[in-house]
């Protein structure tokens, strides 16, 4: 029997439109909304990069979040694996929130000063009940080499790091419970150009060795052509 591969893209977004109601204070009600995202809409293959470009404050953090379903989406549909996700069960949810990540501008917010790199690239395994002990240990030391820092490293803590250090060590902890799809929100931004073109090589090794899927923002065409599809 010959196997048949999906042509389902993993990732469609349908009219997704994303306001935010803003107000002066707790008694005053709504005073006005932001329209962060308004009526968007595209699919991204299994294995492909898709970009979404734009100044800063067009809406492209509030499109990743949404995804995620970190802000409460106003309109339009987001399918995974042609699962709806509005749709999902606690269980599926979880799931699917394992299934992808994200990784921001600044790797200060996803890492705990007083973590050990070890640890926090660990964290997720834990929180999961996944693996523990030597075989835990040697999938963070495996990690820590796929990203160009050294098992040596994971017993120091993140302020003795680079940022672009820094940026590899949250992409470690990223990739740790095996997600398809990554949300890359200007993931490269607060980095010199030497340092932007060292992470986009990271990224698309990982992409290869793990069959990724990235959703990839910047405002700056030139990192958005050396890193899409
Ligand atoms: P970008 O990532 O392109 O810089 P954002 O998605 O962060 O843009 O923001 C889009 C717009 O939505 C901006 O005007 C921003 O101020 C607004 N915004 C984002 N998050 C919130 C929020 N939680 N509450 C109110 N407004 C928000």
């Amino acid at each position: 029997m010959s196997s048949i591969k999906s042509v389902d893209p993993l990732l469609k977004v349908e009219n997704l439109t994303t306001r935010f109601d803003i107000s002066n204070g707790f008694f005053s009600g709504i005073s006005g909304r932001v329209h962060a995202v308004e009526n968007i809409s595209f699919n991204i293959d299994e294995s492909e990069t898709l970009s979404l470009v734009g100044e800063s404050g067009c809406g492209k953090s509030t499109t990743g979040r949404s995804i995620l379903r970190l802000v409460p989406i106003t309109k339009g549909k987001i399918y995974f694996k042609d699962k709806e996700i509005s749709n999902l069960g606690s269980v599926e949810m979880r799931n699917y929130r394992k299934n992808i990540q994200m990784i921001f501008q600044d790797p200060f917010s996803s890492l705990n000063p007083r973590m050990s790199v070890g640890n926090a690239i660990a964290e997720p395994m834990k929180v999961h009940g996944l693996h523990e002990g030597k075989e835990l240990q040697e999938k963070v030391y495996n990690l820590l080499v796929d990203v160009g820092l050294s098992p040596k490293h994971s017993k120091r803590y993140p302020h003795e790091f680079s940022g672009g250090q820094r940026q590899r060590i949250a992409i470690a902890r990223s990739i740790i419970l095996n997600p398809k799809f990554m949300i890359l929100d200007e993931p490269t931004s607060a980095l010199d150009r030497s340092i932007q073109i060292q992470v986009i090589d990271v990224l698309k090794r990982l992409q290869d060795k793990y069959k990724l899927t990235y959703l990839f923002t910047s405002h700056d065409l030139k990192v958005i052509r050396s890193m899409c599809d």
